[in-house]
């Protein structure tokens, strides 16, 4: 078994663990490898590992190292978890099945339009920069309203909410933070927890983690 495959058996363990002591599905949580930056033998692994569901966070990277791969995993589930400039945004439709970085009108005009014209529906989650830094990417808590009325308006599928939370700040209450928004609004997905506290983000109820570095180890 390679060091890998490994990984993905121990942290899937952990986030099965995590959910059952806390009352919940091991089911409902879905685990993300973030393959960013890694080196096309550590992706090759996991998938030869079984793994099908991965995050990257810039398109043209994502492109590179997925598009030929993409016809030969029929069932192989790509998110985009970083920040999406609208000039890629036609890339980022014909590629991803689901766009975790919503988070401006005019962003989530663009792939409105791009999905009519492509004629393929994807769901989108609306980031939220739950501790409000000024350099990260995500809506202001107070614009979340406005934001999801906008995109409900412009005929987006919006699934739930994603958030990264600030460095140096516990996890955990930016994770409760953004389950009591999704639940305000009815929204079921939650894509919050990395490899430092994956654990916590399933205690507070995230759907989804997205773990790269203690599955692939150090990014290039
Ligand atoms: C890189 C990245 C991750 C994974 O981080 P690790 O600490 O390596 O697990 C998760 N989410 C986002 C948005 C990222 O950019």
């Amino acid at each position: 078994m390679s060091q890998i495959e490994t990984n993905l058996q121990k942290i899937r363990k952990e986030i099965d663990k995590t959910a059952q002591t806390f009352g919940r599905n091991p089911s409902d949580v879905s685990f993300i490898a973030v393959s960013k930056k890694q080196p096309e033998e550590r992706i090759d692994a996991a998938l030869k590992a079984g793994h099908r569901l991965f995050g990257e966070n810039r398109v043209q990277e994502a492109k590179e190292r997925w598009e030929k791969r993409r016809a030969h995993y029929a069932d192989l589930i790509l998110h985009l978890i970083g920040p999406l400039q609208t000039n890629k945004v036609k890339d980022a439709v014909a590629l991803f099945d689901m766009i975790e970085t919503v988070d401006r009108p005019k962003l989530a005009k663009a792939l409105a339009e791009e999905m009519k014209k492509q004629g393929r529906t994807i769901p989108c989650l609306i980031q939220v920069n739950t501790g409000e830094e000024e350099q990260k990417a995500g809506v202001l808590p107070q614009d979340l309203d406005d934001l999801l009325a906008y995109c409900k308006e412009a005929g987006l599928d919006i699934r739930g909410l994603m958030c990264i939370p600030p460095a140096d700040d516990a996890p955990g209450v930016h994770f409760s933070f953004l389950k009591t928004l999704a639940e305000k609004h009815g929204l079921p997905t939650l894509s919050m927890g990395m490899s430092g506290d994956y654990q916590k983000a399933v205690a507070a109820g995230a759907t989804h983690v997205r773990v790269g570095s203690a599955i692939f180890g150090t990014r290039q």
